[in-house]
């Protein structure tokens, strides 16, 4: 049968609301319709300067009228400078480029495999925590504690042991002569904006260091400026053997990067590739994002509205008696005090403002970095009526 529209064609993976998304400027993306939305998504984190920005634009058609491809069995410009930049802003030594997350976690649990094949007799068990999120890759679904992922896909891959997440005494314990690495997030983004406490990231360090195994932070979500500071590591003046970035790190292109301790770093030739890995146009993408998001007054933009947010979001849940607010820099989470998340969402893209509920009582906000005060202001002021409208409707 002939499917004009297309949408036939697609398989069905998620729901999706019936209009198509013609355009993105900055905060605001516009359907086939002519409607606009504030979007405080941002392609779950990704786009970090907004929908279409000029720096992405201009590398991207320098880059691309410059070359595009080589093959990976070449250098190209800007996979080296993008490497050195993230030597630098990381304080690590090796990079390798992937074009998705999962690749780069698959990539970080591959390179501990093999230094525990080196160096730990052939150990290969990772201790992940409970609710985390790292990929959809077989490997990296396996490493996820997120429950809903627990009957699908079996056999699973093994050698993965979950932990409560921020619970010390369950970390210590779990670790054993089989362990080569603990992998964390600063902040469990997918498991609802769930923060690592400072002295449970700083033990982590400690105990691996300690038992001489691996701590890899996987700050696909947190990494390149989104909680205020260029990582999440940055918060807790803690260091990894193995860094794993994506999402904001392209600004919206596929990009994710593996980064690793000259010590820990140990593939040899034949152990870890990919076609686009080091692409020349998408690496020149994420040199311009590295750049910018790095500069200090970038950094104290997404504070100063990060601040003022939570000023925001903590009157509107005292005003609607609802639970807390967490999360750091611009990745923040409102605990709605009942299970009403995901009717607030339904309602809010109705008004033109899109939010995500990672669970059925939290609101995740993950807007661009160089998101307005005043863009702000518009997306608690549109929450705060429509939390009005369902907590009517319910009481
Ligand atoms: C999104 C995410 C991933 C997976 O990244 P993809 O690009 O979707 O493969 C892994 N870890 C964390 C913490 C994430 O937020």
């Amino acid at each position: 049968m002939k499917d004009s529209t297309g949408i036939d064609s697609l398989m069905d993976i998620t729901q999706r609301p019936d209009f198509t998304i013609v355009e993105g400027h900055g905060c605001w993306l516009v359907d086939d319709g002519g409607k606009r939305y504030l979007d405080f998504v941002q392609g779950w984190a990704v786009n970090c300067l907004g929908h279409s920005p000029e720096i992405i634009q201009e590398a991207l058609k320098k880059q691309a009228a410059t070359l595009i491809n080589c093959s990976p069995a070449f250098y190209n410009e800007p996979m080296k400078k993008l490497a050195a930049c993230l030597t630098r802003q990381t304080g690590l030594h090796k990079v390798f480029f992937t074009n998705s997350g999962a690749e780069a976690n698959e990539g970080a649990i591959k390179l501990a495999r093999k230094w525990g094949s080196k160096h730990r007799n052939g150990a290969y068990e990772m201790i992940t925590a409970k609710m985390s999120f790292h990929g959809r890759t077989l490997a990296t679904m396996s490493a996820s504690g997120k429950p809903q992922f627990e009957p699908l896909f079996e056999p699973k891959v093994p050698g993965f042991s979950k932990v409560p997440f921020n619970d010390i005494e369950a970390l210590r314990s779990a670790i054993s002569e089989k362990t080569i690495a603990v992998m964390l997030e600063p902040i469990q983004g997918e498991g609802g904006v769930i923060v690592a406490n400072d002295d449970y990231l700083r033990f982590a360090r400690e105990i691996t260091r300690e038992r001489g195994i691996l701590l890899i932070l996987d700050e696909i979500q947190t990494g390149v400026a989104r909680t205020g500071k260029l990582f999440a590591k940055e918060h807790y003046d803690v260091q990894p053997d193995i860094l794993t970035l994506g999402k904001g790190i392209g600004g919206g292109v596929p990009l994710a990067a593996l980064i690793a301790h000259r010590d820990v770093s140990c593939f040899e030739h034949g152990d870890q590739g990919g076609t686009f890995n080091g692409n020349a146009l998408i690496a020149a993408v994420g040199l311009a994002v590295m750049e910018h998001v790095g500069q200090p007054e970038f950094l104290a933009h997404v504070e100063a509205v990060s601040t003022h947010f939570v000023r925001k979001l903590e009157e509107l849940a005292h005003e609607r008696k609802l639970g807390e607010v967490r999360g750091k820099g611009l990745l923040l989470a409102l605990d709605l005090n009942g299970d009403i998340a995901n009717d607030v969402v339904k309602v809010c893209l109705e008004k033109g403002v899109l939010l995500n509920a990672p669970n059925a009582r939290t609101l995740r906000f993950m807007p661009a970095l160089n998101v307005s005060v005043e863009e702000v202001d518009e997306c608690v002021s549109v929450l705060s009526q429509v939390l009005a409208e369902l907590l009517s409707r319910i009481s």
